[in-house]
């Protein structure tokens, strides 16, 4: 629950005003006081034993101590019912973990149980309950007023909680039924404790107590487990998804992110390691993305740099276990903080960091989960890895590491697509042939041809940049791809191609003789240019377009010239 700072105040005004003033009214007015001292002990005894044990159904804690507050509110009346519940709230702070910052949590719930106390109690003796009353009917109708009574209000009060706080409640919600169903339980239980009580004394209370305190016990055990399984199940599902991803970023994003939904976080941070250099690769906080990517010394000394030295994942409950090895990163107000190695291929590559304000915010078992997702984590990054350069290599040529025909008939496809849907003015289609190359192929022997190949990839890529896309179309032939180039300007662009090449000598091992020495040669390209849409709007025609101005306009009119595709 996010109350302001305001509403802290008004909360401790509140219970400073109401609570210790309001009991003390109560002990100087109401009707009837505990005379046996000795059984209100031990009613006392069993609603705390009662309050130890909360249990969690559908993400919700019940506290059953309602049972005993029911037959000690129709035995002794509303100051033992009153203070009785405020002990039990001991137990309560505790479970809330209340740390000196949630203080309020604790007059919160005071101020709440004490107003249950006293609006039910009050109903009941308004409506005529006598207290300590031993006629069945009474019993019945008056203990279940006070029941269900003190089950609306509360209700109401975390109605009224949740709409301070703008979390859009809903009065009748799952919650209000649960409470429903365990009072079926709670009530019988508290008749029977009460009236059980006046006729055997406190033997009723062991005999009815323990039954009771063993069911809580067992459905607590297995909440426990159904709350494990059911973040199990959640996890599973997390690997899943995480192993559909195919970029890392994608990975990276989705982990961070589904954990923060997962488990009470409110840091979340990447540490990667590279060649013994640590950085934050990845950070979210408070539910936003954090651009913390910086390296720092000082992570390899925190409990990172440890946690990635040892490889045991490892879980603290509060600041002063992990102040003296603090992150850089992390912030003054977090509590609790998990730490966890993410293993791949029995190497650790990184660490984990999770961590919340709250003190106790994390678990064991959950400790275990994220160890196992960080599994699933390190796997998915490794397969998108394994992907990324598949695809990079099915589109790079091995020889020039410049695009081949695959991907450069791809980019045309969507170059084209483009221009047709009017992203792009023009596209201008550049394709070149070295000439003469089987010459230089069987002067200076294939390995000093690939040399070439090469630096000729290299200088086309190097003039082009990032106007255009450079690939080799076949042996030695290139295609360059310029989107918004007019036939002219491609021309032009063309030009200056051919004359860097002629101008550039390539130095090549001379390897075919009994020495190998270093010579210097110089090549020629001829080159043909088409434009679309004036030549063609359609990819393939465009290439053939180019082609044939490359064959017939600068091959056969002498080489070593450019020449545009003409109808
Ligand atoms: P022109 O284009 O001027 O008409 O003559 P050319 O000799 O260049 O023409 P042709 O297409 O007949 O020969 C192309 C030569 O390119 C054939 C082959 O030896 C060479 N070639 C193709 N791919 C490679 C390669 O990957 N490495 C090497 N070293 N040579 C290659
Ligand atoms: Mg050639
Ligand atoms: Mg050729």
């Amino acid at each position: 629950m996010n109350f302001s700072k305001k509403a802290q105040r008004i909360m401790f005004a509140l219970w400073l005003l109401f609570v210790p003033a309001g009991t003390l009214l109560v002990y100087l007015y109401s009707p009837t006081k505990p005379g046996d001292w000795e059984g209100y002990g031990a009613f006392l005894l069993l609603a705390l034993l009662s309050s130890i044990f909360p249990f969690f159904i559908a993400g919700t804690t019940f506290i059953l101590v309602i049972w005993v507050q029911i037959a000690i509110f129709l035995k002794y009346g509303i100051l033992a019912e009153l203070i009785s519940m405020q002990i039990c709230m001991i137990p309560l702070v505790y479970h809330l973990k209340i740390s000196r910052d949630t203080l309020f949590k604790y007059f919160y719930n005071s101020f709440m149980f004490f107003s249950l106390s006293i609006l039910s109690g009050s109903l009941v003796i308004y409506l005529g309950y006598e207290t300590g009353s031993i006629m069945l009917k009474d019993v019945i109708v008056y203990g279940s007023i006070f029941a269900i009574s003190y089950l609306i209000i509360n209700h109401l009060f975390l109605f009224m909680r949740e709409y301070l706080c703008n979390m859009n409640p809903v009065f009748f919600s799952k919650d209000l039924y649960w409470e429903f169903a365990c009072l079926f339980i709670t009530l019988p239980f508290g008749l029977g404790l009460y009236l059980f009580e006046n006729t055997t004394g406190t033997t009723a209370l062991w005999l009815l107590g323990l039954p009771l305190l063993s069911i809580t016990l067992l459905i607590r055990m297995y909440s426990d487990s159904e709350k494990v399984n059911a973040d199990l199940n959640e996890a599973s599902e997390f690997g899943h998804q995480l192993a559909d991803r195919m970029t890392t970023n994608e990975i990276l994003d989705m982990f961070l992110k589904r954990l923060s939904n997962m488990f009470p976080l409110n840091a979340g941070y990447i540490v990667d390691n590279i060649e013994d250099n640590f950085f934050v690769l990845r950070a979210r906080e408070d539910g936003q993305n954090k651009e913390l990517e910086f390296g720092h010394e000082d992570i390899k000394y925190s409990l990172a740099g440890k946690v990635y030295e040892k490889g045991e994942p490892i879980l603290y409950n509060k600041q002063t276990e992990w102040n003296h090895m603090r992150p850089p990163f992390l912030a003054d107000d977090m509590e609790s903080v998990m730490c966890v190695p993410i293993y791949r291929n029995q190497k650790i590559e990184g660490v984990l960091i999770l961590a919340a304000r709250d003190k106790f915010a994390f678990e064991p078992y959950q400790l275990k989960i994220i160890h196992l997702l960080c599994s699933y984590f390190a796997v998915s990054l490794e397969k998108a890895r394994y992907v990324r350069e598949a695809v990079e290599k099915s589109e790079i040529c091995e020889l020039t590491k410049i695009y081949n025909y695959r991907y450069l008939d791809n980019q045309l496809k969507s170059d084209i697509s483009k221009l047709n849907s009017g992203a792009y003015r023009t596209v201008s289609l550049i394709m070149m042939d070295i000439d003469k190359f089987k010459g230089v192929n069987d002067t200076y022997g294939h390995h000093s041809g690939n040399i070439i190949l090469q630096e000729f990839a290299n200088i086309i890529k190097q003039e082009i940049g990032s106007n255009g896309t450079v690939g080799r179309y076949g042996g030695e032939e290139f295609v360059v791809l310029l989107p918004n180039y007019s036939k002219l300007q491609a021309l032009n662009v063309a030009e200056q191609l051919r004359r860097k090449i002629e101008q550039t000598p390539f130095i090549v091992p001379l390897d075919l003789g009994e020495i190998t020495r270093d010579e210097i040669i110089f090549i020629t390209a001829s080159i043909g240019v088409s434009t679309a849409p004036e030549d063609s709007d359609e990819g393939m025609s465009l290439l053939r377009n180019a082609d044939r101005a490359l064959y017939i306009g600068a091959k056969q009119a002498g080489r070593n010239r450019v020449a545009e595709y003409v109808r």
